[in-house]
């Protein structure tokens, strides 16, 4: 049978965009619908505004520190509307951008919301499709926990298009979100609470960069409140909110922000006119070749739950197209030893095992550890310190894990995360020359093990 396109993706995100220009440059015929903004999740309310906003929040501590380099400045005044009006004018320049590569490599764009009406066929903007396969690409969406006054909450939808900054922000969540965000409104000068239901936030990361994040964030005077859950939001008659834990205790704040996780974006999607299958979590379910249960339908990206980052989305875009339409060139997408970043302030950088999961996985492992005032520091105030840490393999010698907490922490991980991919062992890195003087550095000079 014809059919109108040999691929159909839904949701022009970090996924779909990848899978429909790779497989329209392999010369298929290809359509992409997006109901919101081209981009997706990362280019409009993800990856790209909230590091503009790290940024902008990352200058309170620059003029803090200047002075010990001689500079001496007037009070230094923040304007939000600024911030974000710069912000939302280069998001526009990127979804033109997005706008040209996907019509330049020949794919159909259609905007509206699309609607899967048969396992080869999606409705959008009243009109009927017919594709031999369809890619669900819808991405995923803020949970908030419907708890009593939940409505006066907002999630990171919102938060990048607030008309100002809070006073007081109460941040819930201990997951990227969540730290990412209370690091950019205290940074940027608002009182700023951290409020997490556990012991200690960002559970999956390494305990030692866990708590050495904590020290560093209490230092900076931000209000960390571990062991905490929120029972009810009251709007009060002045706009403010009164908050009630469940302890019993009150808070005020101006703004509740809940980075509780993101649900998969299925809304009125059509799935029950499919043999597509959810998994216990409500996510698509796929095989390892993201095919789900009705063979004409694959799907990739936050959508399946997997690895929620841009990257993988790509990577999962890349190896659907290559699948398809240029089987001869398809490589599997390899899941392990993934860097990523959590760009609070101070940013996590992380890649390869925790010290606990290369314990659990049987590891008899060593432990290479450096904390130190990085030496931008030593002329100013700041009392900051840098983590880094190596896990190795005792037998092997391999080094099984990286992590680290200070300054470009993300940009240092990425060249790492190369070399714990090649397989690197702890002796590779002695024997690599260090660039000096950088914080970089102690990477390639950590001689002593601080634990076995
Ligand atoms: P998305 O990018 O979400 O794209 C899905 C698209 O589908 C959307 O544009 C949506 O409008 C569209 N859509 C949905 N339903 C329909 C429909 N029925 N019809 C038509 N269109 C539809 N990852 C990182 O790697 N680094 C970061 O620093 C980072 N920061 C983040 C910060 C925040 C605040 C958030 C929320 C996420 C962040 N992420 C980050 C995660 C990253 O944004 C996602 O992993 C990534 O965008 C997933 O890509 P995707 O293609 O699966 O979905
Ligand atoms: P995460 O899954 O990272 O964290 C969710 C947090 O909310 C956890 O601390 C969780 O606690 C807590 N939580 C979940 N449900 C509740 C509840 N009902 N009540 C109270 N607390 C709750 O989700 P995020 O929303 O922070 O981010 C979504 C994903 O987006 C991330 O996992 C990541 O993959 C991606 N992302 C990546 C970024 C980056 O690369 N820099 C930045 C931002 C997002 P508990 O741990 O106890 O379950």
């Amino acid at each position: 049978m014809a059919y109108d396109f040999d691929l159909y993706v839904i949701g022009a995100g970090s996924g779909g965009v990848r899978a429909a220009r790779f497989a329209a440059g392999f010369g298929a015929k290809v359509a992409v619908a997006e109901s919101r903004y081209l981009g997706g999740t990362c280019v409009n309310v993800g990856c790209v505004p909230k590091k503009l906003l790290v940024y902008g929040a990352h200058f309170a501590e620059d003029f803090e520190q200047a002075s010990g380099f001689g500079w001496t400045l007037d009070e230094a005044q923040f304007d939000w509307p600024t911030l974000i009006a710069n912000k939302d004018r280069e998001i526009n320049r990127l979804n033109g951008i997005y706008r040209t590569l996907l019509v330049n490599s020949g794919v159909t764009l259609h905007e509206g919301h699309a609607k899967i009406v048969d396992p080869h066929t999606v409705e959008i903007n009243g009109e009927r499709h017919s594709a031999k396969n369809i890619l669900i690409a819808t991405g995923g969406w803020p949970q908030i926990p419907e708890i009593a006054g939940h409505e006066h909450a907002i999630s990171s939808n919102q938060a990048f298009f607030l008309k100002a900054l809070p006073k007081r922000v109460l941040v819930v969540g201990g997951g990227y979100i969540a730290v990412e965000f209370a690091g950019i409104f205290h940074g940027l000068g608002a009182e700023t609470t951290l409020l997490y239901r556990g012991e200690l936030f960002l559970r999956g990361f390494d305990a030692a960069v866990r708590k050495h994040l904590q020290e560093e964030l209490t230092k900076r005077g931000m209000d960390l409140q571990f062991n905490s859950d929120i029972e009810r939001i009251d709007k009060q008659a002045d706009g403010s909110l009164k908050v009630t834990l469940k302890d019993g205790r009150q808070l005020e704040a101006d703004c509740v922000f809940y980075a509780t996780g993101r649900r998969p974006m299925l809304d009125n999607l059509g799935l029950e006119n499919t043999g597509v299958k959810l998994d216990k979590k409500g996510f698509v379910e796929v095989d390892e070749l993201y095919q789900t249960a009705e063979p004409s339908i694959l799907a990739l990206g936050d959508v399946i739950g997997r690895v929620q980052l841009t990257p993988v989305a790509l990577a999962e875009g890349m190896a659907v197209a290559r699948r398809l339409f240029k089987p001869e060139q398809y490589r599997a997408v390899d899941y392990k030893m993934i860097p990523t970043a959590v760009f609070s302030l101070p940013n996590i950088g992380t890649v390869g095992l925790t010290e606990e999961e290369a314990r659990e996985a049987g590891h008899e492992v060593q432990i290479f550890e450096s904390r130190f005032r990085p030496m931008k520091l030593t002329l100013t105030e700041c009392q900051e310190r840098t983590l880094m840490k190596l896990v190795v393999d005792a037998k092997t010698d391999k080094v099984l894990g990286c992590h680290m907490v200070g300054p470009d922490a993300g940009e240092i991980v990425q060249g790492l995360a190369i070399a714990l991919k090649a397989g690197a062992t702890k002796r590779d890195f002695d024997e690599t020359i260090g660039v000096h003087p950088t914080a970089a550095e102690e990477f390639v000079t950590l001689r002593t093990p601080v634990a076995r």
